[in-house]
């Protein structure tokens, strides 16, 4: 009771400003402890909390000796900014120089200093901070601008950013004349209301594309999580699904080859037995590393079962991809295993298949399969082709059955 009776209405009327974008700072606090790995959210509550507590310093007006109160609160407002802007880069994935930040807050302190207790000028003093704000969003802006050509989420956030930034300059030379010279409390001044009017909408707007930016965030890591495989990173069955269909749909009728390699870890399971399951996994992490080097970028790697794996080169015929899983079963024979006796090889065998006209993902996949289990019968190590004649397209150019290529 005697806080409020020490309050003076307005002073309540304006807090209301800070209490909304508090509300927003403890809703990203609670958001960032939900997935810490998200760092740039814990920035921009802090930023919401820096920035309550410099208005609230104004406000109720502590510490009472103008000087301090003012050196204080324009550091809050500068340390709200900076931790805003250091949320974005590390959003963006980018790095600003913590000499950047240095700089900034010794040259906005220096004249916010000069101009209180060298030469006292309030309106001086709101273009430092309000015009040097806007100038200091704008270079981090600049600077950050990979976000403009990044997911929806990140391009809405730059833009709201850019927004915020270009408001500093209309509104302060639009409000500014509303200060009285002789204001001893510029909390009071119609300008600073206005400010704190402007900043709870633009806090609201901030706090809304945030929470939003880390909702999309969290859909895409769950989409990216059911498409992939948790061990080895590769897509698992159901992303390669997608992702082949929709190749092979792109592909139909525009003559481009799409090939598919089959490949099977040869006696796996006398690993498994001899070094454990956790020797056996890392060899199956090693060889999902092995296949995403040796392949392009543009080719499809994923884990079908258990030690299968395919990979699905697009605008490649078969020899190209014979000669991709020659060069695949010659990295995995060179390899040598951290969880394995130096001496003791890991092979595969390989089976290969180029796609007919209208054959679907599986069918191809149940092709290149074919050739594979030729290739372990034939002895294993080795890539076999699966030649099966394309309905009567070529006649006379294929050899029916799988070939072997290579001991
Ligand atoms: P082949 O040369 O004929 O392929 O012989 P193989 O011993 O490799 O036989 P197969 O391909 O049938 O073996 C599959 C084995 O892979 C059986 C299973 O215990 C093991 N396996 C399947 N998934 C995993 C896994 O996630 N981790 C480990 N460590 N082993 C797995
Ligand atoms: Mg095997
Ligand atoms: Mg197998």
């Amino acid at each position: 009771m005697q806080v409020l009776q020490f309050l003076a209405t307005r002073q309540i009327f304006a807090l209301i400003g800070p209490a909304v974008l508090l509300v927003f700072a403890v809703t990203l606090l609670l958001t960032w402890n939900v997935d810490r790995t998200r760092r740039h959210i814990l920035y921009f509550s802090s930023a919401f909390f820096a920035y309550c507590l410099a208005a609230t310093v104004q406000i109720i007006f502590v510490p009472q000796d103008v000087g301090l109160n003012t050196l204080l609160s324009a550091l809050l407002y500068l340390a709200s900014a900076l931790l805003l802007i250091e949320g974005l880069a590390i959003r963006a994935g980018s790095r600003i120089q913590r000499a950047c930040y240095i700089a900034v807050v010794l040259i906005v302190m220096s004249a916010i200093y000069y101009y209180y207790y060298l030469d006292n000028d309030l309106v001086a003093r709101i273009y430092v901070m309000n015009v040097g704000a806007g100038i200091i969003f704008l270079a981090a802006l600049a600077w950050l601008d990979g976000l403009r050509k990044g997911a929806l989420a990140d391009q809405v956030l730059y833009w709201v950013f850019v927004l915020f930034a270009l408001h500093f300059f209309p509104r302060t030379l639009l409000t500014i004349n509303s200060i009285t010279p002789s204001l001893d409390n510029f909390a009071r001044s119609s300008f600073w209301l206005a400010l704190q009017i402007v900043m709870s909408m633009f806090g609201v707007i901030f706090g809304i594309t945030l929470l939003a930016t880390s909702a999309a965030d969290t859909i895409a890591d769950l989409r990216h999580e059911k498409d992939t495989d948790s061990l080895t990173s590769l897509f698992n069955r159901r992303g390669f699904e997608e992702r082949a269909s929709r190749l092979i749909a792109e592909g139909e009728g525009q003559r481009t080859f799409i090939s598919l390699i089959a490949c099977d870890i040869d006696n796996f399971k006398s690993i498994n037995d001899g070094y454990g399951h956790q020797g056996g996994d890392m060899v199956l992490r090693s060889f999902a590393r092995i296949l995403r080097e040796t392949v392009r970028d543009s080719d499809l790697v994923a884990r079908i079962g258990g030690e299968e794996f395919v990979v699905m080169l697009p605008e490649t015929d078969v020899a190209g991809a014979r000669e991709c899983a020659e060069r695949l079963r010659m990295n995995l024979e060179k390899a040598r295993f951290s969880a394995l006796p130096a001496a003791r090889l890991v092979t595969a065998s390989f089976g290969i298949a180029e796609q007919h006209e209208g054959e679907t993902i599986w069918e191809l996949v149940a092709r290149a399969d074919r050739a594979l289990y030729a290739a372990k019968r034939g002895g294993r190590n080795r890539c076999v082709v699966d030649e099966a004649p394309e309905t009567d397209q070529f006649p006379g150019t294929s050899s029916s059955g799988p070939r072997t290529l290579r001991l």
